[in-house]
């Protein structure tokens, strides 16, 4: 790789970063070679012995715990449990049957999705997996949706910023332009680099926006 003089990097923003490797995280269980869950220690399998080993142990607690915070549940929860419950009892009944994941079409751990507890019977059937993964696009989706509204923002106040020190005395302008230039350790900024802008905002910003909210 080339190496460039230190006065051409001041667009940091043009140096590209390595891309992270893809990672495979292993199953905890000593025994187990699977592949662990997302935002998890264990593997799919793994998790659920887990949680059914926890769920036998303590049946008695969670009974318990689920009668006391019954009376306390608000409108939403309640009709939902209420239509968990029937769609349970018409599966036990074999009234109705499990289907196959939506998505996959796999028989194997279907969860059911109500997503109106009125239509209880309109039952979308997904298998855990494809549950989490969508789980784990939405959060993704919804991470990038606030961080393009921040970048958004930033350009807004940016332009906004920049205008308004236009219009300044040519002595405040270029007071707070050296301030904007003082960089990290003692460096000075040329004006192209992004740190220099940023500062220029900020300056202006402890200048002139006391008092506003
Ligand atoms: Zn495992
Ligand atoms: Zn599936």
């Amino acid at each position: 790789m080339p190496f460039r003089p230190l006065d051409e990097l001041d667009d940091l923003e043009e140096i590209e970063l390595p891309k992270p490797l893809p990672l495979r995280r292993i199953c905890s269980t000593t025994t187990c070679r699977g592949t662990a869950r997302l935002g998890g220690r264990h593997c799919l399998a793994c998790h659920a012995r887990a949680v059914q080993r926890y769920r036998d142990r303590h049946a008695q607690q969670l009974a318990t715990r689920r009668r006391d915070a019954a009376p306390l549940r608000d409108e939403a929860t309640r009709a939902a449990d209420s239509a968990r419950a029937k769609l349970a009892m018409a599966l036990r009944r074999g009234t109705m049957l499990r289907g196959l994941c939506q998505i996959c079409g796999t028989a194997a751990e279907v969860l059911a999705i109500i997503e109106d507890p009125q239509q209880w019977r309109d039952v979308v059937w997904v298998c855990r997996l494809d549950r989490d993964e969508a789980r784990e696009r939405q959060r993704d989706e919804q991470a990038e949706l606030v961080r393009a509204r921040e970048r958004a923002a930033w350009a807004d106040e940016r332009t906004r910023v920049l205008a308004a020190i236009e219009l300044l005395p040519p002595n405040e302008r270029a007071q707070l332009h050296a301030l904007a230039a003082q960089g990290p350790a003692g460096w000075t900024l040329s004006p192209e680099a992004p740190l220099y802008v940023m500062n220029l905002v900020r300056v202006y910003r402890a200048r002139f926006s006391r008092g506003a909210p």
